[in-house]
């Protein structure tokens, strides 16, 4: 069986970056789980169905199809902007959903789509079948603990709110002077909006957000994403 490589840690470590920079050194796909609670929470906000019709979510996310594809097997046209083009390509239901999945709205009400068992039933059972089909580097906050408990390496990922914070407006700087331009958060609103995403994933019954305690942990405050993506790849060569 190829490799599987597991990434998980709390909003804003640094996962994405890293998973996926570990997954090219590698030769691996790279799987982002939480685009995928971010499709279906796109999805439900678009159909108006409210967070607490859980029958509506059930056939939503019953009948959806998702699909994640790296950039080199979906853009066939040119692609407009740098993060167009660095940028995993998430689809649902046929449309590309990729910019629309990272707003703050979509953040906001994501933890309240990813605590119900259907929702992760659904989801996770979809990620399992890809990993039988080859080596991935998957990164979210289950991975670990209950999608590839079987996984070669498992990494936590972890840095201070205040850090994570900083990262995350980052990210909104360059999406927002490339895709459209709605207000920058402040450093404090993205602390506060971490804060209770946190809280809400650690604290929700299925699959809370965990270390395994197979799990190596690493603190990335002070670290470069070069270092990180080093020293994951020295763990797994080991
Ligand atoms: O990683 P990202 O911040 O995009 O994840 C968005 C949300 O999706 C998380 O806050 C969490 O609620 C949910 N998620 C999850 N399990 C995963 C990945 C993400 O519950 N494996």
């Amino acid at each position: 069986r190829q490799p599987i490589i597991a990434i998980d840690g709390p909003a804003g470590a640094g996962k994405s970056t890293i998973a996926r920079k570990v997954a090219d050194s590698l030769g691996l796909l790279y799987l982002d789980t939480g685009a995928m609670y971010r499709a279906v929470t796109w999805l439900v906000q678009q159909e108006g169905v409210s967070l607490e019709d859980e029958p509506a979510i059930v056939e939503l996310v019953d009948e959806c199809e998702i699909e994640l594809a790296s950039p080199a097997t979906t853009l066939s046209s040119p692609a407009n902007t740098l993060t167009e083009l660095n940028e995993p390509q998430v689809s649902i239901n046929g449309k590309n959903v990729t910019h629309q999945i990272r707003s703050r709205e979509v953040t906001a009400d994501v933890s309240a789509i990813a605590r119900l068992g259907v929702v992760r039933q659904k989801l996770v059972e979809q990620q399992k079948s890809w990993g039988r089909q080859g080596g991935l580097v998957a990164e979210g906050r289950d991975i670990g603990t209950h999608v590839f408990p079987d996984a070669e390496l498992k990494i936590f990922l972890t840095a201070s709110v205040e850090e994570r914070a900083k990262r995350r407006q980052e990210d909104y700087k360059v999406r927002n002077a490339e895709i459209d331009s709605s207000p920058i958060p402040t450093t404090e609103e993205l602390e506060q909006d971490i804060r209770q995403r946190d809280y809400t994933d650690s604290h929700r019954e299925i699959a809370p957000l965990q270390k395994s305690p197979e799990a190596i942990e690493i603190q990335t405050d002070s670290l470069s994403i070069e270092e990180v993506t080093e020293k994951i790849l020295s763990l797994y060569r080991q």
